[in-house]
């Protein structure tokens, strides 16, 4: 594999059996691991963990100290940001030897991951969906859709450029942008938990 498109510091540890795009850059201390696949563009942070076989997309941006785990697959233009942990084990045990049983996570394409969250392993993140910072995340996120808290639970639809919708427009089935002007199809699952949310407390 050529190397020479890709600026991976010195202090980086990268298996000579992971595959990373061109144009990627991997910073100070990270290590990546056998079988891994980072795609083009990446920047990947400084101590940053990639466990082996995980696949990465494009254009990604993965911030420091995040730790990527073993069945984690994350699509192009993802964010996470920094000290996010995802896991991969739902009954960890340290003795529980040859019974492990790896459960698959997958941020789908533009999503993006506030700092400190923890994503508990099993679940997808819908495309374009944003997950507020120090969340836990214990089920599926739909596209479209704003997490936040623990367990993270659905406060608003977002505009593909990040941007809070409007919440009367959203249950009006609009996801019209005001600062971008983008029209977002909302998923009804966000639409009825922000309807839900308006019409006294949140949905639990
Ligand atoms: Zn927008």
């Amino acid at each position: 594999m050529s190397r020479s498109e890709v600026h991976i510091e010195e202090s980086a540890v990268v298996s000579d059996k992971a595959e990373i795009g061109e144009g990627t850059r991997i910073w100070h201390f990270a290590q990546v691991r056998e079988n891994a696949l980072i795609g083009r563009n990446c920047n990947i942070g400084k101590g940053v963990y990639i466990d082996f076989d995980v696949r990465i997309g494009n254009n990604v941006k993965i911030q420091n100290l995040v730790s990527v785990y073993h069945g984690v697959v994350i699509e192009d233009y993802v964010f996470v940001g920094p000290h996010v942990v995802f896991t991969n084990d739902m009954y960890p045990r340290a003795f529980s030897g040859d019974s492990w049983k790896v459960y698959p996570t997958v941020v789908e394409k533009g999503a993006s991951i506030g700092a400190n969250s923890t994503i508990i392993c099993g679940n997808t993140i819908g495309e374009y969906a944003m997950v507020g910072a120090g969340s836990v995340v214990t089920e599926d996120v739909p596209p479209y859709a704003l997490v936040a808290g623990s367990p993270a639970r659905i406060i608003h639809a977002v505009c593909r450029c990040g941007q809070p919708l409007d919440d009367s427009d959203v249950m009006e089935g609009k996801g019209v942008c005001g600062v971008c002007g983008h029209e977002n199809e909302i998923p009804e699952e966000v639409r009825d938990a922000v309807r839900l949310r308006l019409n006294g407390g949140m949905r639990r």
